[in-house]
């Protein structure tokens, strides 16, 4: 099993990437889990194709005690759907939501149960509390990419979330994979995220085109793997699976396959 954590600035492109790159694993013939990390509960709409599932908090809020059927869902290519959920709003705290739906998860042993071969968090990265950081940590994934554009805001998140790795480097923490360049089309794009992967000592491990096909595919509501697989961007997703897979397998990190 090969757990995978994607982080980046809100609006960045991440439940959009997560979604292909599980579609493009599954299609593959994987057993995928794809976990939201996110209050708002949207990670996995591609994949349900449009299809808002009760996230784990809203179920426990309505259940007190969920059943693994109740918080997991099959998407697209049997993708195991799931999503964190948080607070009500204006209640709480979105991190110690995220903290107490992986409690809830490991309590339903929900990867012994479905023995995915990959899971893949979609965490956002505008703040790395301790619930946000969770992810973070050895016992939930091997592997972080940071998804940026060149937008400098974006590089700056890119930059504290792989600051974050760096500092618990010694402890049992996840290892920093590199950077995913999701296309804003700004100037300098390309030099300006290879200047970033240089100075965090990383690399850019694939790049994503802006590509209409996104938006159409979105207005379907289903990711371009699926709705337009000889995109040019499909290929890329495709392209970018082989890229985190090599750089997990280079690592030494959870063998894809294995369970
Ligand atoms: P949030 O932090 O709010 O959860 P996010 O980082 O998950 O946001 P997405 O919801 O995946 O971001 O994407 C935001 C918007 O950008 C969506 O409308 C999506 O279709 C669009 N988008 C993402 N990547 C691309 C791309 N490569 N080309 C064109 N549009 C894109
Ligand atoms: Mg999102």
């Amino acid at each position: 099993m090969l757990r995978i954590a994607i982080y980046g600035k809100g609006g960045i492109g991440k439940s959009t990437t997560v979604s292909n790159l599980s579609a493009a694993l599954a299609q593959r013939g994987l057993t995928i889990m794809q976990i939201g990390c996110d209050p708002k509960a949207d990670s996995t709409l591609l994949l349900m194709h449009g299809q808002r599932i009760d996230s784990v908090l809203d179920t426990m809020r309505a259940h007190g005690d969920p059943a693994l059927d109740d918080v997991v869902h099959k998407g697209h290519a049997g993708v195991l759907c799931v999503e964190a959920g948080g607070p009500t709003p204006g209640t709480g705290c979105a991190g110690r939501g995220i903290i107490t739906a992986f409690e809830q998860l490991d309590e339903l042993n929900a990867y012994g149960v479905y023995r995915p071969d990959v899971v893949l968090y979609d965490v956002l990265g505008d703040v790395v509390c301790g619930g946000f950081s969770l992810p973070l940590r050895g016992e939930h994934s091997d592997i972080v990419f940071v998804v940026t554009s060149g937008e400098m805001m974006a590089m700056y998140a890119a930059s504290n979330i792989a600051s974050a790795v760096e500092r618990f480097k010694t402890r049992d923490y996840a290892q920093f994979g590199g950077l995913i360049l999701n296309k804003r089309n700004v100037e300098n794009e390309d030099e300006f995220v290879e200047q970033l992967a240089r100075e965090l000592n990383t690399e850019v491990v694939g790049t994503i085109p802006r590509s209409s096909d996104i938006h159409e595919c979105e207005q379907r509501q289903c990711t371009v793997i699926e709705g337009a697989p000889d995109s040019t961007v499909a290929h890329a997703y495709e392209t970018l699976v082989d890229a985190m897979l090599a750089k997990a397998a280079a690592l030494g990190l959870g063998e894809v396959g294995s369970r």
